[in-house]
């Protein structure tokens, strides 16, 4: 008899992709070991060791070999990690006290971690990587499963409690389906990532918590649904759609425009130089959000206007003739730099980061507009600047004339501040551009911490308040004759970004992997199309009447 049909966990869904596929869960890490005296002699505990180092170091390598790349590099370093000599003679010394192999490695590992957490800086990232190796050792030495994503032989869902970012950038995307996280919210890093990589994710499904190994599982990101024991109808329905999306992927790659032929520019957001390559080949017109801060995350002292200037030139590069976004260092919050901010906050979103922050250390700004204008010179790019978290006129023209000070032409500002969209209008007196980060402009609109799983179901921009505020920003780029961009994740996310048009927004800027979904879209809907779907969104109560409304004004219109 086939398994009852459940109904839908709901969670948010990242991307637009559907999956179907056994569940396999994160492994947790294994139990502390018990401080115990061993039975074995110190020679028969050390071979033990050996092998579960030798063990733990052979998984690690071939996983590497199989991820190639950054991942290998990381895992190549924590193989060295768990062959340290130093790490050795620290669990030698237990074995000699005559502790069992499990607690030796448990608490040797520890203290080494512990020291390296003092030195800080890159060698203290790295003790969470000695703790994983640990818990590697551990598990091997007690014939456990390895911690941490898993690898059941055959493509799955991974189900977690929650992802650390170094563990979805490490994903298989030839082994994982999909992601579901029981925590977590749309704009955590983790989410960030995942839709980077184009992995179908839902997250923050609290009732993914019931799911065992080998459940059958469909996962509708576009949905935020995650179906346990589905059908035949459907997954039937879910294949159709996967078929679909993937016509979709391998549609020619023209210009981002509405089915009137009304242009709507697509551009990359980006975070290295590395990945500009890729957002070119997915067809992104130019660079509608460069994150500079993402340079520089583990460097201590401020970055160099040399160092600065090649990275830039590196990404100009790529886009000879077109457009890039180059943001300002927005730094705090979730992304302190160290050198930028050194107070302690309690509620570092609301205290001295962006824009805020660059003001008060003048001259980081000041390198970093004349390292952007040297690389300006040196290519042939369309370069435009931005400043981070902009909540008044007067930090917009302080960004403005310091740009222009620079040889910077073109200088806008990021709205994400609630102030700063009912302000827009004079601000784009002022300014050349303005582009909306939605994140942060839920985040401040709803007060909800876009970091906290537990209030992820306020984070969610199709919120009407959010939408009246991206209104307001729309109908100053009319009045003022500026462009208005959006950069947040709602870009992404194919309606919303029909929504955002029809609330005046000219281009959408998102995860390369985003393009082809929000390319396909706009081209069902014409801008009139696109402005009454927004007018009955806008009309709604709440976010989930929101797009339920713009759902069925959509259907409407391809009904017509
Ligand atoms: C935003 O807030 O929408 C944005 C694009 O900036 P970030 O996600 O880097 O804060
Ligand atoms: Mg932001």
């Amino acid at each position: 008899m086939p398994p009852a049909t459940q109904s839908a966990m709901k969670g948010t869904g990242i991307g637009q992709g559907i999956a179907v596929g056994p569940v396999a869960r994160m492994s947790p890490p294994p139990a502390a070991p018990a401080d115990a005296t061993s039975t074995l002699n110190q020679e028969q505990e050390s071979a033990r060791v050996n092998e579960a180092v030798q063990a733990v170091s052979a998984d690690l390598t071939a996983r590497g070999e199989a991820a190639g790349g950054q991942a290998q590099e990381v895992l190549e370093a924590q193989v060295m990690m768990a062959q340290d000599p130093s790490v050795t003679e620290a669990v030698d010394a237990k074995l000699a006290a005559g502790k069992t192999a499990e607690y030796a490695v448990h608490t040797a590992f520890a203290e080494v971690a512990e020291q390296l957490q003092a030195l800080g800086g890159y060698l203290g990232e790295r003790a969470a990587d000695l703790h994983d190796v640990a818990a590697r050792v551990v598990a091997a030495l007690r014939g456990e499963p390895a911690p941490g994503v898993p690898d059941p032989g055959h493509p799955y869902v991974l189900v977690a409690q929650d992802l650390a970012p170094a563990d979805t950038a490490l994903l298989d995307l030839n082994q994982v389906l999909a992601l579901v996280t029981i925590e977590g919210g749309p704009t955590s890093h983790t989410a960030i990532l995942a839709r980077g990589k184009g992995i179908i994710a839902v997250v923050g499904v609290k009732e993914a918590a019931e799911l065992t190994d080998g459940d059958e599982v469909i996962v509708d990101a576009a949905h935020s649904a995650v179906t346990l024991a589905p059908s035949q109808e459907q997954k039937d329905e879910a294949a159709a759609r996967i078929e679909q999306r993937r016509a979709a992927q391998a549609a020619p790659i023209t210009e981002g425009a509405l089915a009137d032929g009304t242009p709507v520019p697509l551009l990359a957001n980006l975070g290295s130089p590395e990945n500009a390559a890729e957002a070119v080949e997915l067809g992104a017109e130019g660079v509608g959000l460069f994150r500079t801060e993402f340079l520089f995350l583990s460097s201590d002292t401020a970055p160099s206007v040399a160092e600065q200037r090649e990275a830039y030139v590196k990404l100009l590069q790529a886009f000879p003739g077109k457009k890039v976004v180059v943001r300002a260092l927005d730094a705090g919050a979730d992304k302190p730099l160290p050198f930028l901010n050194d107070a302690e906050e309690e509620n570092p979103a609301l205290g001295l980061r962006g824009l805020r922050a660059l003001l008060a250390s003048e001259e980081i700004l000041r390198d970093q507009l004349s390292a952007l204008a040297e690389a300006h010179e040196a290519t042939e790019a369309d370069l435009w600047v931005m400043a981070p978290m902009v909540s008044t006129v007067e930090e917009a023209e302080i960004f403005s004339r310091f740009a222009h000070q620079h040889g910077l032409k073109t200088a806008g500002v990021m709205v994400e501040v609630p102030s700063s969209a009912l302000v827009a209008e004079q601000i784009l007196q002022i300014s050349d551009f303005a582009s909306i980060g939605t994140n942060d402009l839920t985040q401040y609109t709803m007060a909800a911490d876009r970091l906290l799983g537990s209030v992820a179901g306020l984070q969610d921009p199709w919120h009407p308040a959010v939408l009246k505020l991206v209104k307001e920003v729309g109908a100053a780029g009319a009045a003022t004759g500026k462009p208005v961009g959006v950069c947040g994740e709602a870009a992404a996310d194919p309606l919303l970004a029909v929504v955002l048009v029809g609330l005046g927004v000219h281009t959408l800027s998102m995860a390369p992997a985003a393009l082809a979904d929000v390319r396909a879209e706009l081209l069902h809907h014409t801008k009139e199309q696109a402005e009454a779907i927004a007018a009955a969104a806008l009309s709604a109560p709440d976010a989930a009447g929101a797009l339920e409304a713009a759902r069925t004004t959509a259907a409407a219109h391809s009904a017509e």
